[in-house]
């Protein structure tokens, strides 16, 4: 989508902190980090939540799940570490392009706000 800041991250259009590229996802460092590792891992694919996503997604969705745990493991977060989706705007939701939050490198506190 041609005015989404994410897949203007995706196509390198918008500068980000890149740590990991794969054919259909990319992940890079949030801009204002609420723990010390804070790393969005999304689609390349325009796809606006959770709630939109298709059957079709179904590999792309692990995909997603399984770049989060890459980079908790080249983080370092063998203490844990919390992986947030946030949907829609009783979600916190802010940019409409699906992404999950790796937060770590601290102890975080339940229940969230
Ligand atoms: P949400 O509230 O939608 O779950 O999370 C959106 C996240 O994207 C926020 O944590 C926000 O800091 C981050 N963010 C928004 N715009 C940009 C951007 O242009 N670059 C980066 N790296 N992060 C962004
Ligand atoms: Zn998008």
């Amino acid at each position: 989508m041609s005015d989404c800041i994410f897949c203007k991250i995706a196509k390198g259009e918008v500068p980000s902190e890149l740590l990991l590229e794969k054919e259909n996802l990319v992940a890079f460092r949030d801009l204002n980090p609420q723990a010390p590792t804070h790393i969005l891992v999304i689609p390349k694919k325009h796809i606006v939540s959770l709630d939109q996503a298709e059957a079709e997604d179904r590999d792309l969705l692990g995909d997603l799940l399984l770049a989060v745990q890459e980079m908790a493991q080249r983080e370092n977060l063998e203490m844990g570490y919390r992986v947030v989706l946030n949907i829609g705007t009783h979600g916190g939701q802010t940019v409409p392009h699906l992404h999950f939050h790796l937060l770590g490198g601290r102890s975080l506190q339940w229940p969230p706000g």
